[in-house]
This record gives structure tokens, C-alpha cells and sequence, in this order.
């Protein structure tokens, strides 16, 4: 008989892998990896990330696989691999194939990672021959959603497309031990991307070095616009006062904080104080602006964070950043070169039209930003890295839900907005839009809303909203005739469900939601709300006590409104009996004819918001009575009591009226304020105190919830909690008292996480 058994072959596997494994350097380390256990086959790129087809003994296989999770590159980022069998091919060798673009789209895209220590090795070293070139990157750094227009991620599908590899590079490109393979923006002097510098006049400034005249002019106090990665900055030396000084006369800026740019720690360390885990933040390689403490004495213009005991601080991000730099000049404001209010400008063209009458140079480069990023914000409070600011260097990258939901948009709420669309499991967040309340900041927005779509390959059954009438993004919902299935939610409720979403946390918890503007249930304006709250549903248990807010939109740029609203609240006419520095500061008619408005109705709203509560009190201790950028008048309030002794326990009087829920009565709080500033008790430990209070009547209103309701989890979220002697002293109390605490780490506290938040409750809703 016959021997019909088939020849001997190795078995043969599929493994897919998918997660951010595409452009960080992941089929070269699999080749390699292969090739260390002589295995056969090919890798390639899909749209749902990494195929491998592998033949060879099976425990070679096995080591194999344990390798590539245990091993990976360091921008990769594994969520998931499956093996399967199937018949060899008999592959002689192992190689790295092109890519595939069929197939439905599932990969991740990596955010923009900051210039390695390599790459800025080869910049600073002059026999490289990338020394001083400004785009220099490499696998393991430099663009990528910025640059990326579509899937897969490959170099015809970004604005590198335009630069044509010299030979040198290309060589770097297909070498497989090179840490350039593959390195999709990879480029260099004589191919790549080229900067130049232009005068405000668009006039081309002759120079061999465009960088080096652009320090030479930063230095000699002129303001430079800089085109970087996700957008322009506007750049000045941080030690000039008279050029900060028309900086913010120009851009129309009195006060706001600037952020600055430093060479390396050291310098930073002359102006700021960072402790380890802010110090890992302004070395991570996602490099966001740090919040950190001033020094005393602050060697940098004082004009560039005034009233503000902290500066935010970055290191360079990318090569043409650490270029900015020379020997004397060591630190910069990089500013976000936008108009008030307006996106970020990212087109030369563009960066003319809205900055020519700020820059008196401009820096710019040839490659296209495809998508705009600003520079992400990060505060450390309680011990943890809390991002302020979810953008660049953490955009795209997903927030990991603990179940599956449908595909789902939110449009996020007015201010600080990010959109967020939704797959499986993953939650991806917009990069910070700002206020879209301007038809520039819509027009961006719709864009922004498009483009995620295409690149996630996301296409969206529901869409979530926030309640609130007026609003450009709630329009942008209901205009939506691709979707049928449209969800309004309230705005702090998506509040509480962003912060358990983050915390993997399922109801029914105690949320607590202070912040500033909500459009509140019963048409008022809320903002100091306590729920029990789930992700389909919540119900309102207590609140601040409502109290006009005369001029709506207006109270909030006039902190001296809400403070003359609780005076005529608590007092009527006999206010002007009063001694505050109020009075001095504005006319009697004003305050009378705000009055006037309140006691008519006139454009003023009921609000039970802790954010205006805390201009009430900055403008009646006369910290503030007008602000010119928002939250201002907590800033300098947190400021003020950050100056007061430690050891300030006291606590001003409040009330707990249980009618058919819980009002949290202030008044007899802003009595003991009003006596306190006319006894001529210091403005510091007023403040101390008012935070005091604030964290005392929350645990207290807690305590009440968990005797009646048995709940012992407490979800903090809103914009107010950006306030670190708030948080910290709140998660502090609540522990003593033996609540179980949740805040924000991932998205942030304020209006920037609401969509996550939104995106959740939709799909509880839909179920
Ligand atoms: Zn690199
Ligand atoms: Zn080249
Ligand atoms: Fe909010």
C-alpha cells in the first residue's frame, strides 16, 4: 500500500493585532523578532492594524507571540491579538508587505509624540547630517494626527505626500534595522519640509538661516509668529516686559495667563517649583504645559501669568522648537496664535490674515497641518496628573469604556468643547475646539466632526446633545439628517457620567457637579448641583440657593453683578449702608439700576451656579469686580486664600433647607463675609475660609444624602473643580468621613470631558 500521508510542514498562524500599532514602529520590530526565531511568513498593515501570517514549530510560534506584547515599541500600544490557524504557505523567508486599505477601518492612530532623545541627538550633533534640521523625526517620535488625512497611516495618506525622499532617506526608510523604517514623515535637509522667514508684510526675509535670525529677533524683543505642529504660537522672550506687555495689548489680552517654553529643567527650575510627578509630565513624551508653582522671587516678566501664583510651563516638543533656543535666550511665551476666542490659525495664509498685526515675523514652514491641535494642559492636584487640557499628545488616543456601545456622537457643550465619537469600547475625544459660539469656531468644529469620522471610521447611529436651546453644537444635532436617533442630555449629568466613565464607576453614585454655566432642567441656570446619578437617568437632590443673575451672559464677565445681586438679595435698599469696597469702585446708579432689573425680571436668570458664587465673593472682599478672561475671579480668589496661614480651620455659617430636595442656603454665609470684610478681617483668610465653607457643606449635604439614600460613592466633576484647594481639601474630608472619592484624571473636570460623558448616557438611553 501506498504512503499517502502529506509531506511534513511547520504549522502556519494568522495573528492580528490591533490597538495604536500602526506608524510606531511595529512590523519592523515584528520582522526582527521573526527573524531572531527564524520563523517565515509576512507582516503588513490593515485597517484593523497588524496581520501576521507566520509558519514554523509551534513553540517557536508560541515565544513568538509572547514577544510581541511583552516586547512592543514604545509608542504601541496592543488592545488586542488573535491567533488562528491556517494552511501554510510555505513562505522561504520573512518579509514586510504593503499595506492593505480594504476592509472596514478599526486602527488606532497614534497622537503626536514629542522629538526622541535620539532624534534630538542628531540635531545637536554637527557631523549628522540631520544637525539643526527642524523636522527631523523618526518610528519612535515626531507628527502624526496632525499630518494624517486618511487610513491606512502611510505617507501618501498624509501631508508628507508632498516631499519626495532623497536617496539617503529612502535608504533609511526601507532599511529594517534603521530606526527610520518606515518612519512615514521621515525627511531631511535636502527633501524634506523647509522654514522661512517672512515680515508682517509677507515679504520674504533673506537670511541663510531662518532660525538663527529668528532667535536674533525673539531676543532683540520682537514678536515672532511660529508655525509648529498642531498650529501657530505666537513667540516672545519671556524676560521682556515691554515686548509681553504689547503682546498683550496687541492680541487684546490683558490678563490672561501665557504659557511658556523653556530649553531644558534646568531653566525651568530657575522660575518654577515641580515635584516628581509634575517633573515626568514635562518630560513625557506627549510634553503638555505643567501648571506649576511661581517662584519667589519670578525672574521672568511679571507680566506674563499677573495675580496668578502659577505659570504654565512646557519643554520643546519638536526639533524646530528646541531650535528656538540659543545660549542667552533660554525661555519663551508661546502663546496660541489665534484672536480672541477664534481656533488656532494653522494655514500660512491664514496665520497672515489673523496674526499680521501681532507678529512682526513670521517662521513658517511648507508642510500642511492637516488637523489643528493645541498644546494639551496639565494641573497635578492631590497627587495626581489631571489634564486640564485634552489635545495634543493624548488626541486621538482612545478612553477605554468597560462595555461595548453602539457608534455614537456627541457634540459636546458651548465652551472649552471637544466632540467625542464612540466604537465598541472606545471613547475617542476631539483635541479642544474652544468656545463654539463664532461662526470660525463652528466652521472648525464641523470640519473637526467630519474628519474624526473618516479617520476612526466611525459612522454614528445616535447623536447626544446638551439640553441647552442656543447652543451652535446642540443646532448642529438637530440639523444632522444622516442620524435619526438624537438625544438631548443635561449638561451635569454628562458632568457626573464623564468622571465614573473614567473611573470605570457604575451607578447609582452621589455626583457632585460644580461649575458655572449648565442649562438646568427647570430652565434655570445650575451649576452647584448634587444627584444620584446613573447613566441612564439622575435625579436632582440638592443645590445652591438660586439667586438673580442680572444681565445673564453679562454676570459673567461683571463679577460685580453677582455680588450686588446677593446684596440685594439679603439686604434691599439698605445695601448702601454697607461698607464694602464695592462702593467705591462703582457709581450708586449702576448698582441701583441693576436692582431695578432684578426686582423686574429684566435678563435676569436664576442661577444656583457655585462659579458665580465665587465671583459674588471675589467682587464683595474686592478681589475682582470685572473679569477679562473666564473663571478669573476664582483664580485670583484660590490665589488670595493660598496666601493665608495653613492652619485656618474656621468656617462661615450655612443652612440645609429639605423641602422636596435639598437647598444649600448661602446667606447667612455672605452675612459673616459682608461683617468680616467690615471688621477689616484680612481678604486672605476671608478666602480660606469661604473654601472652607464650600468643602464643609458638600460633605455635609453628602453625609444627609448617604443617611437617607445609603450610597457611599461620591463623583466629583465641573469646571470649578480645576480649584486645587477646593479638590484636595474636598477628597480629604470625604475620605475621613469614609466616602468612597472619584475625580477626574483622564478627561477633564471642566466643560472638556462633558462629551465623554454624553456619549455614555446616549448609549444607556438606546439599550
Ligand atoms: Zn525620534
Ligand atoms: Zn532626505
Ligand atoms: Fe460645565
Amino acid at each position: 500500500m501506498q504512503n499517502c500521508r502529506p509531506p511534513l510542514t511547520d504549522p502556519a498562524q494568522i495573528i492580528a493585532i490591533n490597538g495604536i500599532v500602526q506608524g510606531v514602529g511595529f512590523r519592523p520590530f515584528v520582522f526582527r523578532l521573526a527573524e531572531r526565531y527564524k520563523l517565515r511568513g509576512r507582516v503588513a498593515n490593515n485597517h484593523s492594524g497588524v496581520y501576521i501570517h507566520i509558519e514554523g514549530p509551534m513553540d517557536k510560534i508560541d515565544a513568538f507571540v509572547d514577544d510581541i506584547s511583552s516586547l512592543s515599541p514604545p509608542l504601541a500600544q496592543i488592545d488586542g491579538i488573535k491567533r488562528s490557524a491556517v494552511v501554510s504557505r510555505d513562505f522561504k523567508t520573512f518579509e514586510i508587505t504593503k499595506s492593505d486599505s480594504a476592509g472596514k477601518r478599526a486602527t488606532l492612530i497614534s497622537p503626536d509624540i514629542a522629538a526622541c532623545d535620539d532624534c534630538v541627538l542628531d540635531i545637536r550633533s554637527a557631523d549628522n547630517r540631520r544637525y539643526r534640521y527642524p523636522f527631523t523625526n523618526c518610528t519612535n517620535c515626531g507628527p502624526r494626527y496632525t499630518i494624517v488625512e486618511d487610513l491606512p497611516y502611510d505617507r501618501s495618506n498624509t501631508s508628507m505626500r508632498a516631499f519626495t525622499m532623497c536617496p539617503a532617506c529612502d535608504n533609511e526608510y526601507n532599511h529594517v534595522y534603521d530606526r527610520r523604517f518606515h518612519a512615514q514623515p521621515n525627511a531631511c535637509a535636502q527633501c524634506g519640509p523647509r522654514v522661512s522667514l517672512y515680515d508682517h508684510q509677507g515679504l520674504l526675509v533673506k537670511t541663510e538661516t531662518s532660525l538663527q535670525a529668528a532667535v536674533k529677533l525673539l531676543k532683540q524683543g520682537c514678536i515672532v509668529a511660529v508655525k509648529g505642529i498642531g498650529g501657530f504660537h505666537l513667540a516672545a522672550n519671556a524676560e521682556l516686559d515691554d515686548t509681553i506687555l504689547r503682546l498683550r495689548q496687541l492680541k487684546n489680552r490683558p490678563d490672561k495667563p501665557f504659557a511658556v517654553m523653556s530649553k531644558t529643567l534646568v531653566h525651568i527650575q530657575q522660575y518654577a517649583n515641580f515635584r516628581p510627578l509634575e517633573k515626568k509630565g514635562l518630560l513625557s513624551r506627549q510634553r503638555p504645559i505643567m501648571l506649576l508653582l511661581k517662584k519667589k522671587p519670578f525672574p521672568l516678566s511679571a507680566l506674563i501669568a499677573p495675580g496668578n501664583k502659577f505659570i504654565g510651563c512646557m519643554l520643546p516638543y519638536t526639533p524646530l522648537h528646541d531650535l528656538l533656543f540659543d545660549e542667552s535666550l533660554k525661555t519663551l511665551v508661546m502663546t496660541s496664535g489665534n484672536l480672541s476666542g477664534e481656533p488656532i490659525a494653522v494655514g500660512n495664509e491664514e496665520a497672515f490674515g489673523a496674526l499680521a498685526h501681532i507678529a512682526e515675523y513670521f517662521l513658517i514652514h511648507d508642510r500642511n497641518i492637516v488637523t489643528r491641535n493645541d498644546d494639551s494642559v496639565v494641573l497635578v492636584t492631590a497627587g495626581k496628573n489631571r489634564l486640564i487640557r485634552r489635545s495634543r499628545g493624548y488626541v486621538p488616543a482612545p478612553i477605554y469604556l468597560k462595555n461595548q456601545i453602539p457608534p455614537i456622537l456627541a457634540c459636546g457643550p458651548e465652551q472649552k468643547n471637544t466632540v467625542c465619537l464612540t466604537k465598541q469600547n472606545l471613547a475617542f475625544l476631539s483635541q479642544h475646539l474652544g468656545n463654539v459660539n463664532n461662526l470660525k469656531t463652528y466652521a472648525v468644529y464641523k470640519e473637526t466632526v467630519m474628519h474624526l469620522q473618516r479617520v476612526l471610521g466611525i459612522e454614528p447611529e445616535v447623536i447626544a446633545y446638551d439640553t441647552h436651546p442656543d447652543y451652535l453644537t446642540s443646532a448642529y444635532a438637530l440639523e444632522n439628517t444622516d442620524v435619526s436617533r438624537k438625544i438631548a442630555i443635561q449638561h451635569h449629568h454628562a458632568h457626573v457620567v464623564s468622571c465614573m466613565v473614567e473611573n470605570q464607576v457604575e451607578g447609582p453614585v452621589i455626583g457632585v457637579a460644580l461649575d458655572g454655566t449648565g442649562y438646568g432642567s427647570d430652565g434655570a441656570v445650575w451649576g452647584g448641583e448634587v444627584m444620584i446619578a446613573q447613566y441612564d437617568g439622575f435625579e436632582r437632590i440638592g443645590h445652591l440657593d438660586y439667586v438673580a443673575m442680572p444681565g445673564s451672559g453679562v454676570a459673567v464677565k461683571e463679577p460685580w453683578r453677582m455680588a450686588a445681586s446677593w446684596l440685594w438679595k439679603i439686604y434691599g435698599e439698605n445695601l448702601f449702608d454697607l461698607n464694602l469696597p464695592l462702593f467705591d469702585s462703582l457709581p450708586a446708579k449702576k448698582i441701583e439700576l441693576l436692582g431695578e432689573m432684578i426686582k423686574k425680571k429684566i435678563n435676569s436668570p436664576l442661577t444656583s451656579s457655585m462659579g458665580r458664587l465665587f465671583d459674588s465673593v471675589a467682587a464683595i472682599v474686592g478681589i475682582r469686580f470685572k473679569a477679562s478672561f473666564e473663571g478669573q475671579a476664582a483664580v485670583e480668589l484660590e490665589s488670595t486664600a493660598q496666601n493665608a496661614a495653613s492652619d485656618i480651620n474656621d468656617l462661615y455659617d450655612y443652612g440645609l433647607e429639605y423641602k422636596s430636595l435639598y437647598t444649600i442656603l448661602i446667606e447667612p454665609m455672605i452675612r459673616a463675609i459682608v461683617q468680616d470684610v467690615t471688621d477689616g478681617v484680612g481678604i486672605n483668610v476671608i478666602c480660606a475660609k469661604f473654601h472652607n465653607t464650600i468643602i464643609h457643606l458638600v460633605v455635609d449635604l453628602c453625609d444627609s444624602i448617604r443617611k437617607t439614600h445609603g450610597l457611599n460613592r461620591v463623583v466629583l466633576s465641573g469646571g470649578v473643580f480645576q480649584n486645587r484647594i477646593l479638590l484636595q481639601g474636598l477628597l480629604r474630608q470625604l475620605e475621613i468621613c469614609s466616602f468612597q472619592t472619584y475625580s477626574h484624571t483622564l478627561v477633564p473636570t471642566n466643560d472638556g470631558g462633558i462629551s465623554l460623558g454624553q456619549a455614555v448616557i446616549a448609549a444607556s438611553l438606546v439599550k
